[in-house]
């Protein structure tokens, strides 16, 4: 398939999606609601990771989907992913410029002149509100820690791809600790997400992988992490077989998120963190994809595996 094709069969599958109800158009490419059927999946998955995570102990914290924006500003996010960031402003003017505001909007021309950025962006991973919050507590326990997240992200990127959303849903473990706990972190998640998506039946395939940094210094920084293989995806077939989608990523950032927020192991060490990340709407997709748009019509043991 060449480009003008996988383009089209996203636009089908899309079509198709909005078709059977499961996704509510919103006028803009990538913003979508969803329906009730399409949440009850999210809800079983979600319960799904829990019952292969929840185990280990994770401590559960959950935020609002947007982020403080000194945090996001000393994350470095901007420096590598400028273009996907979304920041939120807000009218910051007085009553003239209201009357302005007012006028341009009325003819249809540019109204956001005086729109000031608040202490508020939006979150871009499910993770980036944690290793602030970690750091603050001071150094980890012997044992580091492992948190478990969930939020709505926001990511620039609109297409017509149903499975590349503006604002979509992460599921999240995170561990932080010594560079060997948070590695044995990755490695066990790497093994669960395969036998957690093998057990929905999907076909799979996991592979390294890279994050889409900005410019031309960012191809230095995407060729980098392959080579270190710091970022792997878990990858199933939605709108295409030949560009898969990636459901699952498991990413080991080194002591970046550590060196940042001088976050210390017990030892005094600069700790390590790594994530695994699951895209609730992707998994969903996949699904409905590969099983049909009904749940109720999925093979017996699927049904079993998310609904007991
Ligand atoms: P891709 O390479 O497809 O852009 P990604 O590398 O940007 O994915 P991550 O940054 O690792 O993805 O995000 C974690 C998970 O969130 C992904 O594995 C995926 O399932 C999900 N995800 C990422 N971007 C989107 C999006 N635009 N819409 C829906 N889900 C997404
Ligand atoms: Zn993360
Ligand atoms: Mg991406």
């Amino acid at each position: 398939m060449n480009m003008v094709d996988i383009r089209a069969a996203q636009a089908a599958y899309r079509d198709e999606l909005v078709a059977a109800g499961l996704l509510i158009p919103t006028g803009v490419d990538g913003l979508y609601g969803r329906s009730g059927v399409f949440e009850e999946v999210v809800e079983r998955f979600d319960a799904l990771v829990t019952r292969w995570g929840g185990a280990d102990g994770a401590e559960a914290m959950r935020f609002p989907p947007a982020l403080n924006r000194q945090y996001f500003e000393e994350s470095d996010y901007l420096k590598s992913f400028p273009h996907l960031a979304g920041t939120i402003h807000s009218f910051g003017g007085d009553e003239k410029a209201h009357r302005t505001l007012l006028r341009r909007l009325e003819e249809g021309q540019d109204w956001t002149e005086d729109q000031v950025a608040t202490d508020v962006v939006m979150t871009p991973a499910a993770c980036y509100p944690v290793y602030p919050t970690v750091a603050r507590r001071g150094a980890l326990p012997d044992g580091g820690r492992l948190i478990d997240v969930f939020s709505y992200c926001f990511r620039h990127e609109p297409s017509i791809d149903p499975a590349r959303m503006q604002m979509f849903r992460m599921r999240e473990y995170i561990r932080i600790g010594t560079p060997e706990q948070v590695v044995e972190f990755r490695e066990l998640w790497l093994e669960r997400g395969r036998g957690m998506m093998a057990s929905l039946e999907m076909p799979l395939d996991i592979d390294v992988a890279n994050d889409p940094f900005f410019g031309r210094a960012g191809a230095m920084l995407s060729s980098s992490q392959r080579e270190q293989k710091l970022k792997f995806e878990l990858l199933i077939p939605v709108t295409s077989t030949e560009q898969p989608t990636a459901c699952l990523s498991f990413n080991y950032h080194q002591d970046h998120f550590g060196h940042i927020w001088d976050i210390r192991t017990a030892d005094g060490g600069v700790a390590h963190t790594a994530c695994v990340g699951f895209g609730m709407e992707r998994v969903a997709l996949a699904l409905f994809r590969h099983h049909g748009f009904d749940p109720a019509g999925w093979p017996a043991a699927v049904r079993k595996v998310l609904w007991g």
